[in-house]
């Protein structure tokens, strides 16, 4: 099973996430093992890429778009299959959407490139299941700031988050099979019992 997370800006990912891997750990036998990882910087080359891309200087967009399929490419390669090929349950923060949503819409790069580059970094890897945690924008981008997180796109505009969230909402409809919408704007408590419903039906089927 390989289940993202995605979502926008202070969506609850990361917390949603490390709460579904307790959740789990409890209902799964213990020998199932459970991966929790993330995009990018879900292997020691990506967290360099990380590094680079959120900390480091403005970067034009088609070279932050390569960085992003790099970290891709290495962590399919060197964590995700490997990890699916002992049959784990991979939980997994942000995967091929998020560059859709964010260098296509947000940042307005041609899509059928990134569906191309998306197809060639994953070597055709998909989600089994994408969990869209759907906030609204101004309240995803508050409780970041809350969080005091500073990163280079915080300074982004409200524009681009937007078009970002118009992103993952097309995502959303176009493939309903495998993007499940997960309302977000509530509490983390909410969040999580609507995340365990799905779940429950995920592997009962
Ligand atoms: O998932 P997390 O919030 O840690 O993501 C780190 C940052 O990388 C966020 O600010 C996110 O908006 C940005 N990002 C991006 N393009 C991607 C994936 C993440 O701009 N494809
Ligand atoms: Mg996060």
């Amino acid at each position: 099973h390989f289940i993202v997370f995605e979502g926008g800006e202070g969506a609850g990912k990361t917390t949603q996430i490390e709460r579904s891997r307790l959740w789990l750990q409890k209902q799964l036998s213990l020998d199932t093992p459970i991966l929790v990882t993330r995009e990018p910087g879900g292997s020691p080359l990506g967290q360099a890429l990380r590094h680079i891309l959120l900390e480091g200087e403005s970067i034009p967009d088609l070279t932050e778009l390569l960085l992003y399929a790099a970290d891709r490419a290495h962590h399919v390669a060197e964590v995700l299959q490997p990890a699916l090929a002992e049959g784990a349950i991979i939980l997994c923060d942000r995967f091929t959407d998020s560059t859709i949503a964010y260098q296509g819409y947000g940042r307005g790069l041609d899509l059928t490139l990134i569906e191309q580059l998306n197809r060639i970094a994953s070597q055709g890897l998909e989600s089994s299941l994408t969990l869209w945690l759907d906030v609204e924008v101004e309240r995803g981008l508050a409780r970041t700031h809350q969080r005091g997180k500073r990163d280079r796109l915080d300074q982004a505009d409200l524009a681009f988050h937007q078009r970002v969230q118009q992103g993952f909402r097309t995502l959303a409809a176009q493939f309903p099979q495998r993007i499940i919408p997960i309302d977000a704007n509530g509490s983390e408590e909410q969040v999580a019992t609507k995340i365990q419903e799905i779940l429950t039906k995920w592997f009962n089927a």
